[in-house]
């Protein structure tokens, strides 16, 4: 396993990093015991950086997680939970300082942990941008001087808001998802001024939330018909080459140089040794151009929040 440094946090994160998402059964229903065998085999094959939110499963998640991290020493694992999230609809997004502090404390109590790595404030197209500048960000950033946090972040799907957010303040990272996958890589067009301001990227999603899956995208995922569709041709596209669809979105997603950190998510303890064993060998650079090309003309963004993409 490769590690790479976080921005200029004294972070170094595993290149395939652990996203806990799939301990909420947001994907499938999942067994605890299996949720918390995948955790283990995380950990045993140097993965070393685990994200969780109280979104994910509305907190069974945090709560799975924190029985798997029972016991484990904590300089064993860099971990980073979020808040202001809490249910898919903007009546459930809370930005208020209050709420934050809370929303740690709870999340500590739940992941049975002093303190978390990182902090990330969890979808922040769906606030209200001032509240999120004039109170939110401040508040994060108090919680790190005050030591309850080591890092500060943000995360969201447009891009735009995390260009509006590093104008105004010096955070140390940030978590983007679905935005740098074979199908999308507009990532790109923001990395320079995250890279020059020294903001650590997390990149999450590398299979599009499950669309470079061969067994294909949750019925919830926002994607529109015709992404869905190009997705199952990738899918045929390499079944016909005997090549496994995610081990390619990985191995694409993990080669930037500027993302420090991939996150994947699974409840199956095959997939994670899957999973590194796929980021230990390059992706094949013919088939990634094959499949970007099904991609070309297809709108692979949806809105999110208040903004369109
Ligand atoms: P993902 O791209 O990691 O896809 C997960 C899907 O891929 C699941 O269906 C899983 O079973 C499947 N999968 C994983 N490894 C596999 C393998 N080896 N073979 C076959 N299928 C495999 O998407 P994700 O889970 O949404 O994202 C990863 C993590 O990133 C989340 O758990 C979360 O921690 C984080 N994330 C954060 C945000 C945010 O903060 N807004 C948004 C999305 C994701």
């Amino acid at each position: 396993m490769n590690y790479r440094q976080l921005g200029k946090t004294d972070l170094k994160l595993s290149q395939v990093s652990y996203g806990a998402s799939p301990l909420g059964s947001v994907f499938r229903n999942i067994s605890e015991q299996e949720g918390i065998k995948t955790v283990h085999s995380a950990l045993d094959l140097g993965i070393n950086y685990l994200d969780v939110s109280p979104y994910y499963g509305d907190t069974v998640a945090e709560t799975v997680l924190g029985k798997a991290l029972k016991g484990i020493s904590r300089d064993k694992y860099i971990l980073s939970t979020k808040a202001g999230r809490y249910g898919p609809d903007f009546a459930d997004f809370d930005f208020s300082a209050q709420r934050i502090e809370a929303s740690l404390d709870e999340s500590c109590a739940r992941l049975g942990v002093n303190e978390v790595d990182i902090l990330f404030l969890h979808d922040i197209e769906f606030a209200d941008m001032r509240q999120v500048l004039e109170e939110s960000i401040p508040c994060l950033l108090a919680l790190k001087k005050a030591g309850r946090i080591r890092y500060a972040g943000v995360t969201g799907y447009p891009l735009k808001v995390f260009s509006e957010v590093i104008s105004q303040y010096e955070i140390d990272c940030i978590l983007t998802y679905c935005r740098y996958a074979l199908y999308d890589s507009s990532l790109t067009s923001i990395i320079p001024k995250l890279d020059e301001a020294s903001v650590g990227i997390i990149n999450a999603s590398p299979t599009g939330m499950g669309l470079l899956t061969e067994r294909g995208a949750p019925d919830w995922h926002p994607g529109n018909e015709q992404l869905k569709q190009a997705s199952l041709k990738a899918v045929s596209l390499c079944q016909s080459k005997g090549v496994d669809i995610t081990a390619l979105a990985l191995q694409f997603a993990i080669d930037h140089p500027s993302i420090a950190s991939t996150l994947v998510g699974t409840a199956n303890p095959a997939n994670i040794a899957k999973n590194v064993e796929w980021a230990s060998r390059q992706a094949d650079a013919a088939l990634v151009s094959e499949i970007q090309q099904i991609f070309a003309d297809v709108p692979c963004t949806w809105p999110s929040g208040y903004e369109q993409n």
